[in-house]
């Protein structure tokens, strides 16, 4: 799933023009602070796809003209171009306040494309410089980065007792930062799976330290889970509520598949990774995993036990059965 970076223009990429907040002379068009250097690193490092997403009020009318807009529009992103900052999309809506479109930000109506299940929208950001830009933000599912250089731009328009206080992912007015930011959080994921057996909590940062808080409601299986953090130090969150009057086993598969899930948002488009890992056996057994990245996936099970399971028995389960079933299967 592709991630997204909405970013605003005005008041993020190049300053805001009080009192008229209009762009529409090339005189006019200040770029922000260092938002070529930091702007160009995330395009060319960091895997996002850039959309800008702006309101240009009353574009087109006689306060506003084309011919005056246009010229310092193509002028700002015909230079962001050329510091290999191209923006796959634009969507500028034209409508003032009062006309109240859902087409406006915070509206979402210019950007319905990124609900078609091709986006990773919990793992995107909106970046601009008003409240608006935040609402718009919670309005996608997305998380919001706000250049908060006055926070009562906007402020009319997103209305009283908006609780935007967990949409902002960072809040400040310094491009470096928000490279540093996106650079640390891109390997880094929440990701939640819902069915009718299972509801499954994640939160995965690659780059973390081997903190892990599981709860799964299978002790043994939490075990293993933290196994996984603490020798990859990845910091790992997995809440998992299933259906264990049942039994055991949607729990577990369900939690694997949304584990997956979630490594596979973290890891993106792989960069850094080393073609091949190793193996470490311990003292007293040898058990080998590999694990292909590449998306081939397919598994060989060929393991004895002398008893049924290890951990507390949600059913009556034997101590003394053996099972030996080599198993070849490729998940669907
Ligand atoms: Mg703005």
């Amino acid at each position: 799933m592709k991630r997204v970076l909405f970013i605003d223009r005005d008041g993020t990429m190049i300053l805001e023009q009080p009192p008229t907040y209009q762009i529409d002379s090339l005189e006019k068009v200040v770029f922000y602070p260092k938002v070529f250097k930091y702007l160009g690193k995330i395009a060319a490092e960091l895997d996002y796809e850039l959309v800008l997403v702006s309101n240009q009020d009353g574009l087109g009318t006689n306060s506003f003209p084309e011919d005056t807009f246009h010229p310092a529009h193509n002028h700002i992103i015909n230079t962001f171009a050329g510091e290999g900052i191209v923006f796959v999309r634009e969507h500028i809506d034209r409508s003032l306040p009062a006309d109240n479109l859902p087409t406006r930000k915070p509206g979402i109506g210019m950007l319905q494309q990124y609900f078609n299940g091709d986006y990773d929208l919990a793992n995107s950001y909106v970046i601009g410089d008003r409240i608006t830009d935040v609402k718009l933000a919670q309005n996608l599912g997305a998380k919001a980065i706000w250049l908060n250089q006055d926070p009562t731009l906007g402020a009319a328009e997103v209305g009283a007792g908006s609780d935007l206080k967990n949409v902002v992912a960072l809040e400040s007015t310094d491009w470096a930062k928000i490279y540093e930011f996106l650079k640390i959080g891109l390997r880094t994921v929440s990701h939640d799976r819902t069915t009718k057996e299972t509801d499954i909590h994640i939160e995965l940062n690659l780059d973390g330290t081997g903190k892990a808080d599981i709860q799964t409601g299978l002790g043994f299986f939490d075990h293993m889970l933290d196994q996984i953090a603490r020798h990859g130090s990845i910091d790992m969150v997995v809440r998992a509520k299933g259906d264990l009057h049942i039994d055991e086993h949607h729990t577990i598969e369900d939690t694997g598949l949304a584990l997956g899930e979630a490594f596979a948002m973290a890891l993106a488009d792989k960069k850094g990774m080393e073609r091949y890992g190793f193996c470490l056996p311990m003292d007293d057994c040898l058990a080998q995993a590999a694990i292909d990245f590449g998306g081939r996936n397919w598994i060989v099970w060929d393991a004895e036990f002398k008893r049924e399971k290890i951990g507390r028995c949600l059913r009556r389960c034997s101590s003394t059965s053996s099972s030996r079933s080599p198993t070849r299967r490729r998940p669907t």
